[in-house]
């Protein structure tokens, strides 16, 4: 039997509720301790009346009353409703009871004594969700969400977190493991029976079930780059010549100053981060230093660093500046601009935008045959090329499209279609990463390998699913992850 663990739920600091979730086998009858129905001005009454138990309560039922010193219904300290739960109807899947009090400091502190005093110990962090989760309640998966949910800082992290709840995520990789299940254990029977050999599997047959469970864990974690953008936020870069109005858009674009705008070139030394939230998609954008070749050492580790965050970005934005001569000589700045561009992305397969920006400076730029030129030339060079966009920093023109633009991104990521599966925990994106590149060698070795060594691959891969999905983890993982949660959850 576990002991009864206490927290409050919710928030520290004043409020105008606070819950106290007290769980575990007892807890009804240790509420009765320090809970007495009805309100507050009937308590000497109620000393006599014919005592209404905690323990007598159905589950689900809530009940009116006060919460009072151990076992001491005189001295009350404050009004509350109290939740009664049964197990395993509870978050815990343990019998549970929930106080709401009023919030404040030193009240929530004395309750918290009493319920203490009266035999239920501090939860540690996260500790109701590990019962959750001990008891069968929910999977690693959901059990981690709740933590996400906590702690969603956008509208679009949320759902994401609920999908989680919904166990989506646990459904996909059973479907995997039941299949590398079979797989492992026709395997198994080859390795047991050699004697069988019209059963004998063939080399090509586990190259082709391989091949299946593969490209289904890369389709999960083509969904999961999602989950991580969620969780990290979205890394957008912008990159050009100095002078083009980098800096000028990074402001526009955060709404406040807080780059600096120069009209030397180069001056931009270092990057500039700034996090924002683009219709519920978590940004983090990046000014760069000037991209361009210079002798000053300081100018040099800026534009080293730049391409750091180049090398890093999940979506670029090429900035150039237009001109007025640009019209007129159409060829030649399709070919320039071509160029810049590879240069840019030295042979990278970034997603990127060609921004366009100054156009007050230019005449309409938008529909000329420069534009359409240009565009088709570079979708035909760059499978990743999202398409050109014309702004005016400095005149706040094209602003929202940009915005737009760069969620429409974010949005095309789920490129796998059916709906927003995300593995959006970075835990689970690690083990499926590592279980990817287990599959990659197993496959491209596959002719060399002797059965069982396959199998001990398969072997391991189950064994990495099943840490995704938390049936096969070892209790310290389960520590760990669960120390992470807050109080109270
Ligand atoms: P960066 O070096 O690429 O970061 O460029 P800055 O943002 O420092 O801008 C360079 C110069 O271009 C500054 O003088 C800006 O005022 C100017 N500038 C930026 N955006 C625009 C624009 O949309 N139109 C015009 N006419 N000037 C701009």
């Amino acid at each position: 039997m576990t002991d009864i663990i206490a927290a409050f739920a919710t928030a520290p600091g004043s409020a105008g509720l606070s819950v106290l979730r007290i769980s575990g086998e007892g807890s009804a009858k240790l509420a009765d301790r320090i809970f007495t129905f009805g309100p507050l001005k009937n308590r000497k009454q109620s000393r006599t009346s014919k005592k209404r138990t905690v323990e007598a309560m159905p589950g689900y039922k809530a009940a009116f009353g006060y919460v009072h010193k151990l076992d001491n219904n005189v001295e009350a300290i404050d009004q509350c409703v109290l939740l009664r739960f049964k197990a395993p109807y509870s978050y815990t899947g343990e019998e549970q009871v929930e106080l709401q009090i009023h919030g404040g400091t030193a009240l929530r502190r004395s309750v918290l004594e009493e319920v203490l005093h009266a035999g239920a110990r501090l939860a540690e962090p996260g500790e109701f969700s590990k019962r959750a989760f001990i008891n069968g309640k929910m999977d690693l998966t959901q059990a981690e969400s709740v933590m996400d949910l906590i702690q969603a800082e956008t509208s679009r992290q949320q759902q994401a977190a609920m999908q989680h709840l919904q166990g989506d995520v646990l459904q996909t990789i059973k479907m995997i493991r039941e299949d590398a299940y079979q797989l492992l254990s026709s395997m198994e029977v080859d390795i047991e029976y050699p004697e069988y050999e019209d059963f004998h599997f063939q080399a090509k047959q586990v190259e082709d079930l391989l091949g299946h469970i593969y490209s289904q864990l890369q389709a999960l974690n083509a969904r999961s780059r999602q989950g991580k953008i969620l969780k990290e936020g979205m890394q957008v870069v912008l990159i050009g010549e100095p002078n083009v109005g980098k800096s000028s858009l990074l402001n526009v674009l955060a709404g406040e100053e807080r780059a600096i705008v120069t009209e030397i070139a180069g001056t931009t030394r270092d990057a500039i981060e700034i996090a924002m939230d683009i219709e519920g998609v978590p940004v983090s954008l990046v000014d760069t230093a000037g991209l361009r070749d210079s002798d000053d050492l300081v100018e040099r580790i800026g534009v080293e660093r730049s391409n750091e965050y180049k090398q890093n970005a999940d979506l670029l934005l090429l900035v150039f500046a237009v001109d007025s001569s640009m019209d007129d000589k159409i060829e030649k700045t399709v070919h320039s601009t071509l160029e810049a561009v590879k240069s840019i992305l030295e042979g990278d397969n970034k997603p990127f935008y060609l921004v366009f920006n100054k156009i007050d400076l230019a005449k309409a730029i938008h529909d000329s045959a420069l534009i359409l030129q240009m565009q088709e030339a570079l979708s035909e060079y760059f499978s990743n090329f999202q398409g050109i966009l014309y702004v005016s920093a400095s005149e706040r023109r094209g602003i929202d499209t940009l915005k737009s633009a760069i969620v429409r991104y974010y949005e095309s990521l789920d490129s796998t279609g059916g709906g927003d599966l995300v593995l959006s925990n970075l835990r689970q994106i690690r083990i499926l990463e590592e279980a990817e590149k287990l599959l990659v060698e197993t496959i491209s070795q596959l002719e060399h390998l002797p059965l069982d060594i396959t199998a001990s691959a398969v072997r391991q891969l189950l064994s990495y699913l099943g840490e995704i999905t938390g049936e096969d983890v070892s209790e310290q993982m389960v520590e760990e992850i669960f120390s992470r949660f807050c109080i109270g959850k």
